[in-house]
C-alpha cells in the first residue's frame, strides 16, 4: 500500500491536492489539510506534481 506523507509545516492548506487527488485521499479538517484516506491511494502521484510547495511525498 502506498504511503502518503504531507509535511504540515510546509503545507499552506491551499487545497490543490484535495481537488487533484482522484481518490479523495486528502481532506480539509478545521483549516488543515490531512491525509484522511491513505488506504485509497493508487500512487498516481498527481498530488506530488500539483503541490506548489512540494509538501507531499508518495512512496509506493
Ligand atoms: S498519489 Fe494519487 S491517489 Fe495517491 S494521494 Fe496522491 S493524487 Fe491521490
Ligand atoms: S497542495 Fe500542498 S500546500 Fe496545498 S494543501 Fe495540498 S499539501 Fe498543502
Amino acid at each position: 500500500m502506498p504511503i502518503v506523507t504531507l509535511d504540515e509545516n510546509t503545507c499552506t492548506a491551499c487545497q490543490t491536492c484535495v481537488n487533484t487527488c482522484p481518490m479523495g485521499v486528502f481532506e480539509l479538517e478545521s483549516e488543515t489539510v490531512v491525509v484522511a484516506q491513505e488506504d485509497q491511494c493508487i500512487a498516481c502521484r498527481a498530488c506530488e506534481a500539483s503541490c506548489p510547495v512540494s509538501a507531499i511525498i508518495v512512496e509506493d
